[in-house]
């Protein structure tokens, strides 16, 4: 078995072998996020929740590409989005059997309470206060709360021209949520992340950069062959870092390449007004930095093994797709089964069950997730609706993945049972690293091929 030790510190699958496989998941993964209404659309709530964390009036973007298409209409919304659907799930026989009865009876069957045919992830939330097992905050979907409704093929992840200090100071703000302090578990929502009094955090973290670059120097060699091992590091060693705050790191910057790779693969050049690759965008964010390339294959790994954990509970009734027609549910229902078949073409990509076990490991867990939270949290800080968007969609994608992994023990028997915004995070989410994957490859061989020429 591979374990998140072995991708983080040693060889265990090549970039070859992931690249293979995201070969394989590509086609059934876009084919489901493209063409069923489920998975294609979202709803959150996208302008009315402030930056818990400080006053982001200063950094709001005014360019076009910044903007979202929200679907106002009741028409344009897909039957199996609407809020007249939502309001028929609210009904007593529907309600939520609720958090606490939930956590003691895991095995009660949801059937009477949920109401014939309606799945959890149909299932409507009455607040946006987190599970104890949630890794992020979730959005509030309640048919009363004012949600905004995404076709999300109609307002793709690209190149908006968000910058300058608003996107920098969240991103130091994220990354400074990787400080964990030995022995002490915050329960505050915005611990560490205040801007006024950033503490040591900022300084601890630079020791942490150098040790990247060095990391990085080593890797941007091994990158030159694509077959020798992927090396799943943190993109730093530490000595005494733990897996967890190295997993943790990962996956931040995972995300943070991932958004990279999106906004230079899908570019706007001002001068011809066309969508198209940018390779110094490339070069300058990602080629030059292996060690972030590393922690985005990182990401599709981990993803992939959630999905993957999925699979076996996709038929179970707790999942209905919330068309109310039985076939069009099987329909999607047979392409979420497509993807998660193909991405268990690597056995064993990921052994979640090493994490949070030894030594400060099982303490280190809620901090993770309360720190993990505040990533999620951060996203009411963008200053960018459409970087809002999907900082928010990928946010809950990754800790739906987490919550998968490590909130539902392999043989427990329980059932991960997710509410609908987390699924269909989760397939969008993996859908963009795959997209990732490719562009990053695509990308690496225009350099080569242009170097050559020259
Ligand atoms: P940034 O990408 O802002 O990076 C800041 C610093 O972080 C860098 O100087 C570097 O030291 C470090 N860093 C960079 N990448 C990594 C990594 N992978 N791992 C570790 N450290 C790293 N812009 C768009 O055009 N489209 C979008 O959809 C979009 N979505 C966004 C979503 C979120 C949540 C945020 C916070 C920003 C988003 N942006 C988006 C803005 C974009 O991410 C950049 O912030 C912006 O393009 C400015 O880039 P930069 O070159 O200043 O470096």
């Amino acid at each position: 078995a591979i374990s998140p030790k072995s991708i983080v510190n040693d060889a265990c699958a090549s970039y070859a072998t992931l690249e293979k496989l995201n070969g394989q998941v590509k086609p059934a993964l876009d084919n489901l996020v493209s063409s069923t209404d489920f998975f294609s659309h979202y709803r959150l709530n996208l302008f009315h929740k402030r930056c818990p964390f400080w006053n982001d009036e200063n950094g709001m973007c005014g360019n076009i590409g910044c903007a979202v298409e929200t679907l106002d209409n009741e028409e344009d919304i897909p039957e199996v989005w609407r809020a007249s659907e939502l309001s028929k799930l609210e009904g007593p026989r529907a309600r939520h059997p609720g958090k606490k009865e939930r956590r003691q009876h895991p095995d009660r069957p949801l059937k009477g309470e949920l109401g014939e045919g309606v799945g959890e992830s149909c299932v409507v939330e009455y607040d946006d206060e987190c599970d104890d097992r949630d890794y992020c905050v979730p959005e509030d979907e309640s048919a009363a709360s004012k949600g905004d409704y995404v076709s999300l093929l109609r307002n793709p992840e690209r190149f908006t021209g968000y910058g300058g200090e608003s996107s920098k100071q969240i991103w130091d703000a994220i990354y400074r949520e990787n400080c964990f302090q030995r022995n002490s578990f915050p329960h505050s929502a915005n611990l560490g992340i205040s801007p006024r009094a950033p503490g040591p955090a900022a300084q601890d973290f630079k020791h942490v950069l150098d040790a990247a670059g060095r990391q990085a120097q080593l890797e941007a060699k091994r990158l030159q062959r694509p077959n020798v091992p992927f090396v799943a590091h943190t993109g730093y060693e530490v000595e005494d870092e733990c897996l967890e705050k190295r997993v943790f790191y990962r996956v931040v910057s995972g995300m943070h390449a991932s958004i990279s790779a999106h906004l230079c693969w899908s570019f706007l050049d001002q001068m011809t007004g066309e969508w198209q690759p940018n390779l110094s965008c490339y070069l300058e964010r990602l080629h030059g930095h292996p060690e972030r390339i590393s922690n985005l294959y990182f990401n599709y790994a981990l993803v992939t093994r959630a999905v993957v954990k999925l699979g076996p509970h996709i038929r179970r009734p707790q999942y209905t797709f919330c068309t109310g027609d039985p076939s069009e549910d099987e329909a999607t229902r047979a392409k979420v089964l497509e993807v998660t078949q193909q991405a268990g073409g690597v056995p064993q990509i990921f052994d979640e069950s090493l994490m949070f076990v030894n030594g400060e490991g099982p303490s280190l867990k809620e901090d993770f997730r309360n720190r993990f939270r505040n990533v999620s949290r951060l996203m009411d800080c963008v200053g960018c609706d459409k970087c809002r968007l999907w900082g928010k969609i990928q946010t809950n994608g990754y800790g739906t993945a987490l919550k998968v992994l490590f909130e539902f023990e392999n043989n427990s028997g329980e059932i991960p049972v997710l509410k609908r915004t987390e699924l269909v995070a989760l397939f969008n989410t993996y859908a963009r690293l795959s997209e990732s994957l490719r562009a990053v490859d695509k990308a690496a061989h225009s350099v080569k091929s242009e170097r050559e020429e020259k």
